[in-house]
C-alpha cells in the first residue's frame, strides 16, 4: 500500500469518527424528547402502547444509523453524514406519538424538539435542504392536525392551532436561514483553509513546491523507506544549483533571471517521473526527491535533468547562450536524520562546483558504499 492510500484511509477514519461524534450529539438532543414522552406517560397524558411503539421505532432507527456508519455503508451515500435523514427520521414517530397526547398544549413541546433537530443541519446542509426539512416538519404537523380533525375532533382547537402553525412556520424559516448561513460559512472556511494550505506549500515565483513542502515530502518518504521491503527501494535526493546565476542576473537583469528560473522549473517539472518530487529549496537551488530508486537510476534521472536544462534556449538570453546546473546526489541511509542526507548532497554539490560546474557528483559516502 502506498503512502497516499494510507493517508486516504487515515483521513477517512477521522471523518467517520467525527460523524459518529455528531450522531452521539444528535442522540443527546433526542434524549430530552424521550424524557418528555416518559413524563407524559407518567403523568397519565399518554397511553402505554403508543409509548412502547414509539421507543421501538426510534431505537431501531437510531440503531440503523449506527450500523450504517459502523459498516461504512454510509460512504456510498451522497451525504455520508446522513444529516438530513437523521433529522427527518424521528419526525414521523414524533407525529405518531403526538396523536395520542390528550392535552393539545402538550403537543407543542414536540415542535420545540424538532426545531433543535433542524439546527443540526447547520453542519452540512444547504439553504434549500434546510428549508425542505423545515417544510417537511410543518407538513407533518399539519397532517397530524388533519388526522386529529378526522379521528378525534374533541382534542382540536382550531384557533390555537392556526396561531401555532403560523408561529412555527416563521420559527422554522428563521432557523433554516440562520442554519444554512452557518453551514455555508463553514464550507467557505473549509475551502479557504484548503486554498491557504496550498498557497503556503508553493513557491510564488515558480509555482513549484517550496522548501517547507519539500521538507514535509522528505519526512513522508523517510517514513516510507523505513518500512520498505526491497533493498533496491532507496530514497535519493539531488540538490541542484544553477551555475553562475549571479552573472546572469548582473548581465541580463533580475527580471530575466526570474523568467529563466520559471522556465527551468516548468521544463524540469515536465520531465520528472511520476512519484518523483521537485521543489525550489531557495534562490536558484532546487531539490529533486527520487523515491523508490537506486543510486544508478537516480544518476540517470540527474543526467536527464542536466540534459534538459542544457538544451533550453531562453528568450531573455542571446541566441546560443545556454544555462547549466550542478547537482549533488545522496542516498538516504536508514536511521539517519534527513538533514544529514541533505548535508551530504550539499557537500557533493560543492564538489561539483569546485570541479568546474555543469556536472553531477555523488556524495563520497554513497559512492564508497557502491564500490567497496
Ligand atoms: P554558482 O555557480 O557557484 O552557483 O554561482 P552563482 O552565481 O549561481 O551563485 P551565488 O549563490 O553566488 O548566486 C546566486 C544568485 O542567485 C544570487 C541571487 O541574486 C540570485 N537569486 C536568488 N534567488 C533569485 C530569484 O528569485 N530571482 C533572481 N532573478 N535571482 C535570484
Ligand atoms: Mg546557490
Ligand atoms: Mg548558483
Amino acid at each position: 500500500m502506498d503512502l497516499d492510500q494510507q493517508q486516504a484511509i487515515d483521513s477517512n477514519a477521522k471523518d467517520q469518527r467525527l460523524r459518529l461524534q455528531r450522531m452521539t450529539w444528535g442522540f443527546g438532543a433526542q434524549f430530552s424528547t424521550w424524557l418528555v414522552i416518559w413524563g407524559l406517560y407518567l403523568f397519565g397524558m399518554l397511553p402505554g402502547l403508543p409509548v412502547a411503539i414509539y421507543f421501538l421505532l426510534i431505537f431501531s432507527a437510531d440503531l440503523s444509523f449506527i450500523l450504517l456508519l459502523k459498516t461504512d455503508i454510509n460512504l456510498r451515500f451522497k451525504d455520508p453524514s446522513m444529516t438530513a435523514a437523521q433529522i427527518v427520521t424521528p419526525i414521523w414517530p414524533a407525529v405518531f406519538i403526538m396523536f395520542f397526547v390528550t392535552d393539545p398544549q402538550a403537543r407543542t413541546v414536540f415542535l420545540l424538539t424538532a426545531t433543535s433537530g433542524l439546527m443540526f443541519g447547520s453542519f452540512v446542509m444547504t439553504r434549500r435542504g434546510m428549508l425542505s426539512v423545515g417544510a417537511f416538519i410543518l407538513t407533518s404537523y399539519m397532517a397530524l392536525l388533519a388526522a386529529l380533525q378526522l379521528l378525534a375532533p374533541e382534542r382540536m382547537d382550531w384557533r390555537i392551532e392556526i396561531i401555532i402553525v403560523f408561529t412555527y412556520a416563521s420559527v422554522l424559516l428563521t432557523v433554516a436561514y440562520l442554519g444554512s448561513f452557518i453551514s455555508s460559512m463553514r464550507l467557505k472556511l473549509k475551502d479557504k483553509n484548503r486554498e491557504l494550505a496550498e498557497l503556503a506549500a508553493r513557491d510564488p515565483l515558480t509555482q513549484l513546491p517550496n522548501r517547507r513542502s519539500l521538507m514535509d515530502q522528505l519526512s513522508q518518504e523517510v517514513a516510507r523507506v523505513e518500512r520498505r521491503t526491497a533493498d533496491e527501494d532507496e530514497l535519493c535526493v539531488s540538490m541542484l544549483d544553477v551555475d553562475h546565476f549571479k552573472r546572469i542576473n548582473d548581465t541580463w537583469g533580475h527580471d530575466a533571471g526570474d523568467a529563466i528560473l520559471c522556465k527551468i522549473s516548468d521544463e524540469l517539472r515536465k520531465i520528472m517521473r511520476k512519484g518523483d518530487f521537485l521543489g525550489r529549496f531557495g534562490g536558484e537551488e532546487f531539490i529533486a526527491i527520487l523515491p523508490e530508486s537506486t543510486l544508478d537510476a537516480a544518476k540517470r534521472t540527474a543526467q536527464r535533468i542536466q540534459d534538459c536544462v542544457a538544451s533550453l534556449s531562453f528568450a531573455e538570453l542571446p541566441e546560443g547562450e545556454r544555462i547549466t546546473v550542478s547537482q549533488g546526489l545522496a542516498v538516504y541511509q536508514p536511521g539517519e536524520r534527513i538533514e544529514s542526507t541533505l548535508k551530504r548532497a550539499d557537500e557533493a554539490l560543492y564538489v561539483a562546483k569546485e570541479n568546474g560546474r555543469n556536472q553531477i557528483v555523488v556524495s563520497q559516502a554513497d559512492a564508497d558504499q557502491q564500490q567497496p
